[in-house]
């Protein structure tokens, strides 16, 4: 509600890279704490799905009741930024194959959509709303957003493909900005977190 207290950015760390989000927010200089149990989402006020692998997030998600969680969290109009796989736990549809998911982002992604001679890759591509620069991208296995709703608004293309949208507090990005010495990407999510 406005207040000045310092907001806490929760990292989902069930699976995956979410050490290096905590390394990102420790440069940035937010506090943030990691979300393994339902009742972790005490006290935070922005949420980082992080990159890994989706079908082992989602059994976590399922045994821990995290889904409905997450889901919750998300309808209190809470930030919420995915990166590659949590982007993937975000869209509305899920294709190649076909998979659980939790909803909260009309588009749809196709799973590691680059095929295997593109199997990871670092792009530069530019962000015009996020940054006058370029943008360091790093790809891993990562998923194409084939489809982008009405309410989803595109902040940046690579090779002509959607990398980074927008849905009002939600983000996602198909790459991994976490990986990177850049904080532009992070920094614009924490902006979500300004008002709330
Ligand atoms: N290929 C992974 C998946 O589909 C995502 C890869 C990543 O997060 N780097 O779940």
């Amino acid at each position: 509600m406005g207040s000045k207290k310092e907001k806490v950015v929760g990292i989902l760390a069930v699976q995956g890279d979410f050490a290096m989000h905590a390394a990102m927010l420790d440069r940035i200089g937010v506090p943030w704490k990691l979300v393994k149990h339902v009742e972790d989402f005490a006290g935070i006020d922005a949420l980082i799905l992080p990159g890994g692998e989706t079908t082992t997030m989602l059994k976590f998600l399922t045994e821990r009741k995290i889904a409905d969680a997450i889901k919750g969290f998300a309808n209190e109009n809470k930030p919420v930024f995915g990166t590659c796989a949590g982007a993937i736990l975000m869209a509305k549809e899920v294709l190649n194959p076909e998979q659980e998911r939790l909803g909260l982002m009309d588009i749809s992604v196709e799973r590691n959509a680059y095929g295997r001679q593109m199997d990871s890759s670092v792009q530069q591509a530019e962000c015009p709303e996020v940054s006058d620069e370029l943008i360091e991208m790093v790809f891993i296995r990562a998923p194409i957003i084939r489809r982008v709703g009405e309410g989803v608004k595109v902040l940046g293309r690579s090779q002509g493909l959607p990398v980074l949208v927008e849905q009002g507090k939600l983000l996602a990005a198909t790459f991994h900005p976490e990986l990177t010495a850049d904080e532009t990407i992070h920094r614009y999510f924490l902006e979500k977190t300004k008002d709330c």
